[in-house]
């Protein structure tokens, strides 16, 4: 049963309110998660709990427990000579800047005379989430998984 510790491994297909398919775990990879880590959303970790090896369910994710409600201070206005004079700038073209030395995604929402608005809200802010998901396996985290809070598969890392 899915509790704090455990590894999930699940298939999901994840819709907007349209019904377009956003995101889905290919059919040789599924997603492993650690549970209770905060590794996935908030309501997505909740629906899980409990859930056992074969279920499938669907759940719908609003944004609170989701990927948040959008932030309008999070439209930023960005001049022109910010970019590179070959940039082609459009509506839906998605950069990365640094901030503060992380680099953050940003979409252009708007183009203006001399700037563009830039919207740094996480693409999926302010959807509601429709996820379909089956549980294909259920294990006990290692000790150095729950130390890193993250799952380590047979092909990364490490630190
Ligand atoms: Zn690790």
């Amino acid at each position: 049963m899915i509790a704090s510790g455990k590894v999930v491994t699940l298939h999901y297909i994840l819709r907007n309110g349209e019904g377009d398919i956003i995101d889905q775990s290919q059919s040789d990879d599924p997603l492993s998660y650690l549970h209770g880590a905060s590794n996935i959303v908030p309501g997505l970790e909740i629906a899980l709990e409990g859930r056992g090896v074969g279920d499938e369910f669907s759940v719908a994710v609003e944004p609170a427990d989701g990927y948040g409600d959008k932030d309008q201070e999070m439209l930023v206005e960005i001049p022109r000579s910010e970019f590179g004079p070959e940039e082609e700038l459009e509506v839906g073209l998605e950069f990365e800047v640094e901030i503060d030395g992380h680099p953050e995604m940003a979409t252009i929402v708007e183009i203006l005379d001399d700037s563009v608005i830039a919207d740094f809200n996480h693409p999926l802010a302010g959807e509601i989430l429709y996820f379909s998901v089956s549980v294909v396996d259920i294990r006990d985290a290692t000790d150095s998984e729950i130390e890193h809070g993250h799952v380590h598969g047979d092909h990364d890392h490490h630190h």
